[in-house]
Parts: structure tokens; sequence; C-alpha cells
């Protein structure tokens, strides 16, 4: 491989963890790419409102995401929007593949993917996606003005999304398992306040239904008693945690039960010079300045550890015999 393949580093996606990790990198005077696949800012584009980031009372998730990419644009940034297909480790140093045919040569990695809506499992629910079956309500609440949805799921995203929702349905169900949420504090009780919203509680969802039009209703089950009831409804909107985005972390890097991968406090996975940051690493909550902060930590661990690599790797070129760096 060439010198000019050879990074320092490669960050793969630009949410805000993969950013603010580009903004260190930078700061640090790595030779780095940051690929991404779609546009910068990843789920944060989604959020209506971001209300939590500090030094923003009140910002759109897709104008937060502007200002993190900005920023990195600020510092002479290499970007790249492919797609990776692999991340290949190695002992010199790790590759990472790309849809476009880019092959990188890289000392350190780090993985910023995130992950993507975890889905209910039911009937309906994959033939209806986009005709009623919804995971995003600023993409989609609009379809439902003046109709009646429910939510799926009791944590903080189904009762932002479904408080965005009551601003254009007519009637919003929060169809929860239990019988407590497991949201913040302040979302329950704007949900609580919230007239053109009702919780369901102790139900779960055990079949989307449709006519010739799209979604016309859901089977509920009790979880306490079994009983089933079926509910009319416009649209479902399911908001039940999510998955990993797994699928580059490399064979060898360990992950728990869920598909996270577990990291270290420098969020550094079981195999040196690769990184996991953000909602693709194990961690106990899961908010945007988190993943910032892990992309801050990542950034300057990965700084620490190719100087490290680059004084190893020419120390030992130092020591090599005589007449060993001929080429013929
Ligand atoms: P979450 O916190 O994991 O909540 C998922 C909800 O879905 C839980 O109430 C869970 O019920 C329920 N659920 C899971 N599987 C289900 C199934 N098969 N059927 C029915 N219900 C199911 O997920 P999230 O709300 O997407 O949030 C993910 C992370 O992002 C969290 O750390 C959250 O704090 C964070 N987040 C933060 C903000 C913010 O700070 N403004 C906004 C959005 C997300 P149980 O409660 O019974 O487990």
């Amino acid at each position: 491989m060439s010198q000019a393949e050879l990074y320092d580093l490669v960050i793969v996606g630009a949410g805000p963890g993969g950013l603010s990790a580009a903004i260190y990198a930078m700061r640090g005077a790595l030779k780095t790419m940051l690929i991404e696949k779609a546009a910068p800012g990843g789920q944060v584009n989604l959020s209506d409102e971001v209300e939590n980031y500090p030094g923003f009372v009140h910002v759109s998730g897709a104008e937060l995401s502007m200002r993190f990419a900005e920023h990195a644009r600020s510092y002479p940034l290499e970007e790249l929007n492919d797609e990776v297909v692999a991340i290949e480790p190695g002992l010199e140093h790790h590759t990472v593949r790309t849809a476009g045919g880019r092959v990188i040569g890289v000392h350190a990695v780090i993985l910023a993917t995130g992950g993507s809506p975890r889905k209910l499992g039911v009937p309906g629910e994959d033939e209806l996606y986009g005709k009623g079956v919804s995971y995003c309500a600023v993409c989609d609440g609009f379809f439902f003005r003046g109709k009646r949805v429910i939510v799926v799921g009791g944590g903080d995203s189904a009762c932002e999304e479904g408080l965005y929702l009551a601003k254009l349905a007519e009637q919003v169900y929060l169809v929860h398992r239990r019988d407590a949420l497991r949201a913040s504090m302040i979302l329950q009780q704007r949900v609580e306040a919230e007239c053109k919203m009702e919780v369901v509680w102790n139900s779960v969802v055990n079949e989307i239904k449709a006519d010739g039009e799209g979604v016309n209703g859901v089977e509920l089950k009790d979880t306490r008693t079994g009983e089933l009831r079926d509910m009319p409804i416009d649209g479902v909107f399911v908001f039940v945690g999510f998955v990993p985005n797994n699928e580059l972390v490399p064979a060898g890097v360990r992950l728990n039960a869920e598909g996270f991968v577990i990291t270290d406090d420098q969020c550094r996975t079981s195999i040196p010079g690769i990184y996991a940051i953000g909602d693709l690493r194990e961690k106990y909550a899961r908010q945007i300045v988190l993943s910032a902060g892990d992309g801050c930590m990542a950034a300057l661990s990965a700084a620490h550890y190719v100087e490290g690599r680059k004084a190893k790797l020419s120390a030992e070129t130092c020591e090599l015999p005589a007449g060993s760096m001929d080429t013929h």
C-alpha cells in the first residue's frame, strides 16, 4: 500500500459521535477520513426538538446536526460519501473497504454507526411499512393530520414522538406493555398534560390490520389477562428501542448479548486501534451529549495510540539490517 493511502484515522459514521471525533482528530493533527453513506447527523436529524444538549434550550435535530457538521468542516477534514463494506484488522495497519472500491490502510478506526429502530415483529408490520406503519414521527406525522394513531413504547422516544404527533393528529394513544413509563419524568408529565394523548397501559400490539387504503386497526393484547381486543386506528408509530448497527464490527471484537460493542472507558474495543462510540457501544444511557463525549474520548485515545504505533514502526524500520530496505 502506498503512503498516500495510509491514514492515521478513519471515522465511520457522521452522527454527533463521529463529527465530534472528527473535530478532536483534526485538532490532534491526525490524517483523518470521515466516511458517511448518507447525510451528516444520523438519527438526530429525525428529532423534531432537542432540549437537553447543553447550550441549546431548544434546537431542532436537523439544525444541531448542521452545526456539528459545520464545526467539523471548519477544519480541512477529508470526507468520503460512500458505504463502508468491511473493516479488516491487521498487524501492521487495519484496512477499510468501501462499496465504491476504496481500500484504505489506517492505524485506527472509530466506529460510530449508531443504531436502527427495533421492530415489533408482529404480523402486518413489514407489509404495512409506509402504508400506516412508521418509525419516524417527524418524517411521516404530516400524513396523519386529523387522524387517530397509536405510538408503541414507553421510553423517551415514544413520549417525545407521541407529543410531536399530538400537534398534528386528532388523538394519540400511547400503547405500553407495563403500568409505568420508562421515559424521563419531564416527558411523562408532558404526556399526562397533553389532552390529545392517552396511555393504554399493560397492552401490546398483537397484529396490525389493514384495508385497501392501508392500516385501519390493531389487535391489542392485555399483558395481565391475555384478553384480546380490536382498536380501529389510522397509523402505528413504533418506538420500542433500537438495535445496534454492528454489521461492520470485525470478528474478534467483543459484543454484549444485545449486540452492543463492549469498550473500556476510552471507547477501545478488544482489538487495538478499533474504537466504538455513541449508540453502538454498551453504555448506561444513550444521549446526544454522550455520543459527542465518546467521540472526543475515542479521538484523544486514538491520537495517543497512533503516535505510539508510528514511533514503534519507525523504530522497527531503523533496526532493519542494512540493505533490507532496497527495492528493485
Ligand atoms: P428505550 O428507552 O429502550 O425504551 C423502549 C420502550 O419500548 C420501553 O418502554 C420498552 O418497554 C418498550 N418495548 C421494548 N420492546 C417492546 C416490545 N417488543 N413491545 C412493546 N414494547 C416494547 O428506547 P428509546 O425510547 O428508543 O430510547 C433509547 C435511548 O435513547 C434511551 O437511552 C433514551 O433515554 C435515549 N433517548 C433520549 C431522548 C432524550 O433525552 N430526549 C430522546 C430519545 C431517546 P419496558 O419499559 O417495559 O422495557
